[in-house]
């Protein structure tokens, strides 16, 4: 990855749903305010199996925190989810949690020795959210998510969903030492009749 510059070119879109204004904070270190909020979901928040439909609703319980080097946002998402069962592979949709934090540096404080090519900077008094919330997502996104916490998964030999095929569901000749059984018991038949 380029690493070009600590600062960003780029200019913040105030009108981006996740990029707020931290105006109405006190720059009054020890000063906080709270904020929920609902924004459409970004594209690609999600791994190939499970993900966030984008423009699904987020919901955002946040809170803001003067502190001396900048604004330290504290957070909570639910976040709405879709993806297959990792067992039988049937859809699925549900929500989870995801938890956060991140400090926004001011532009003009210098971080001294620990400087970090990761720091957030405020941009004029603006931060932008959604490198946080992308993070923190990925993270808490089930990677295995199920349809129930006891869903049976396929059948390894013939790919049914053993939920609908119940619990009788098997295969005669499934396990080979049961095929050789199966062999004897056939000779057996055959010489009896015979
Ligand atoms: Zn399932
Ligand atoms: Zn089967």
């Amino acid at each position: 990855m380029p690493h070009e510059s600590r600062i960003p070119l780029s200019r913040l879109d105030p009108n981006a749903p996740l990029v707020l204004d931290t105006r109405a904070l006190s720059r009054q270190p020890g000063s906080s305010r709270e904020q929920t909020l609902n924004v459409p979901a970004p594209e690609n928040f999600g791994v190939e199996m499970v993900g966030v439909p984008e423009g699904a609703e987020l919901e955002l319980d946040l809170r803001f925190e003067s502190v001396l080097e900048g604004v330290l946002v504290t957070g909570t998402a639910w976040v709405p989810l879709e993806g297959e069962c990792a067992r039988c592979l049937d859809p699925i949709a549900s929500t989870f949690e995801a938890d956060f934090q991140e400090l926004f540096v001011y532009p003009d404080t210098r971080s001294g020795g620990n400087a970090d090519d990761d720091e957030l900077r405020l941009e004029d008094d603006l931060i932008d959210l959604e490198p946080v919330l992308r993070d923190a997502v990925l993270l808490a996104l089930p990677l295995s998510p199920l349809c129930r916490d006891d869903c049976p998964g396929l059948c390894s030999e013939c790919g049914v969903r053993l939920a609908d095929a119940g619990p009788d569901h098997h295969h005669d000749a499934a396990d080979p030492r049961w095929a050789a059984l199966q062999g004897i018991t056939d000779l057996r038949e055959r010489k009896q009749e015979g």
